[in-house]
């Protein structure tokens, strides 16, 4: 299997090639050259290989999956990769990502149950494991440099802590997460995790990040890269989980299942475009949105606008305040046919000169809906408040607020005899001033995190300034 860029750049890369890499040279995502199919016979070893959430089931299943896409890992050390990465000691069950039903039909895929508490755990840390894999393997080392408002800091420091080859530099805005998320983060005390909280916004992180990663230099030689949700290798190990969906909703795969999902930079949802596209039989994907409903607009309209900083609205779904797609341009690259030369001209000219682009008359864009399935919705604040006290007293079961966004919508698209998966994309103890709000009460805390709060902390203030970051860096990373 070789990689394209969605821009046309020339060069056809390799898995482990882009696995350490961030953008494709020319600015656009990485994407295979087609989608392996998987046929009734596949299907049915897929299913067997899962069976239905049995121990190693998942690992099985995610080994399967990804050596459609990975040839050039001996199968022998990815089957150990998944299987050190999938185990119930992880993640809470040996199903991994088991279905609870609400009602006949109606159901939550659990993806937050790894070690931070979202469904960035999912695939950080299979990440983590490759990372270190591959720079083993190249006698290489890699420090990565990020920004956080929570969640994906936190998992990528779980996932990459302790690992050999690997350092992680993450910066997050002084004294704006919540308790519990610094927690997760600061408690840390391994010697490859460098915490750094800036003076200042989540954009000023954001700044940061850039201004270091434009400094070719600073970056070649201190082997500065990225986890971010962009990573191909990310977006591969999501795709795993909804296979394991669609096993657990239905009993013979003549059957359809419809996913939606909370969505912010369309990384999630995309591995469920990639799973229709190898022949998993998705009915609907729901695209879920807070009130930042970038996705929601172009789903309903065809017209995508970018949001300026003054429109992102911050919202009690924090991880979905965003004010453009980034791994949107996957799903666009193969609704315009695979036309390079088109996708660029939308991505990149269009959007630097417009802010905005518009599809609404493109015979792909009408067709969407029901060529790629996909739909959409949006929820607010009063909408992620009604669904959570919805949800705790008809089913006695407490969401948190992206996964109660997730709900809300998916209401919104069922259609009969097709069981509807909403992905749980977060534990409600991490947004717990929302759930406070809505119940009255406090949600439940997972033993484990019986009293974080009140552990050391291993955090460096700084203010926002790129310069003392990299001196930082300089200092850390030999
Ligand atoms: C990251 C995140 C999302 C959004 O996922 P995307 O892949 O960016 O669309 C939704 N919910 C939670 C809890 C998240 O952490």
């Amino acid at each position: 299997m070789r990689y394209l860029s969605t821009r046309g750049h020339a060069d056809r890369k390799r898995f482990c090639e882009i696995l350490l890499e961030g953008l494709a040279p020319d600015g656009g995502l990485y994407l295979p050259e087609h989608y392996p199919q998987v046929d009734a016979a596949g299907l049915q070893r897929l299913r067997a290989a899962y069976g239905n959430g049995r121990p190693g089931g998942y690992a099985a299943l995610a080994f399967e999956i990804l050596s459609l896409y990975i040839d050039d890992i001996p199968a022998a050390d990815l089957r150990a990769l998944c299987e050190r990465t999938y185990t119930e000691a992880v993640f809470g069950s040996a199903a991994i990502v088991p279905l609870k039903r609400l009602e006949d039909g109606f159901y939550l895929e659990a993806l937050s149950n790894g070690p931070t508490l979202a469904f960035k755990d999912m695939a950080m840390q299979l990440l983590g494991n490759l990372f270190e894999y591959e720079l083993g393997r190249r006698g290489a080392e890699l420090n990565i440099l990020g920004a956080t408002s929570g969640d994906t800091g936190s998992a990528a420091e779980h996932a990459m802590k302790g690992k050999r080859g690997v350092r992680v530099f993450m910066l997050s805005p002084h004294g704006r997460m919540s308790p519990f998320q610094q927690a997760q983060m600061f408690s840390l005390m391994d010697p490859n995790i460098h915490n750094i909280a800036i003076e200042g916004v989540f954009d000023d992180c954001q700044d940061i990040v850039k201004a270091v990663s434009n400094d070719l230099a600073f970056k070649r030689e201190h082997k500065i890269g990225t986890v971010n949700s962009i990573n191909w290798a990310r977006l591969l190990a999501q795709v795993v989980y909804y296979f394991a969906g669609y096993f657990q909703a239905t009993q013979h795969d003549s059957e359809k299942v419809s996913f939606t999902v909370p969505s912010g930079n369309f990384g999630n949802v995309c591995a469920g475009h990639v799973a229709r596209q190898m022949g998993l039989p998705i009915d609907r994907l729901v695209v879920a949105t807070n009130e930042n409903d970038v996705l929601d607009e172009f789903f309903r309209t065809g017209v995508y606008r970018v949001r300026g900083s003054a429109d992102t609205h911050e919202t009690s779904s924090p991880s979905m305040d965003i004010s453009k797609a980034s791994n949107f341009e996957r799903f666009v690259f193969d609704l315009v046919g695979r036309d390079a030369a088109r996708c660029k001209a939308l991505f990149h000219d269009a959007l630097s000169r417009d802010g905005r682009f518009d599809l609404s008359a493109d015979a792909a864009f009408v067709g969407a809906a029901s060529t790629y399935g996909f739909l959409s919705g949006k929820s607010t604040h009063a909408d992620r408040l009604a669904t959570i006290r919805d949800v705790s007293q008809r089913f006695g079961v407490v969401i948190d607020t992206h996964t109660a966004d997730g709900v809300k919508v998916a209401r919104e698209h069922r259609s009969a005899g097709v069981p509807m998966v909403v992905l749980e994309t977060a534990l409600p103890i991490k947004f717990a001033e929302t759930i406070v709000e809505a119940l009255g009460r406090e949600p439940e805390r997972p033993a484990a995190f019986a009293g974080i709060e009140a552990l050391p902390k291993r955090v460096q203030v700084m203010r926002a300034d790129a310069a003392q970051v990299k001196a930082y860096i300089a200092g850390h990373c030999g």
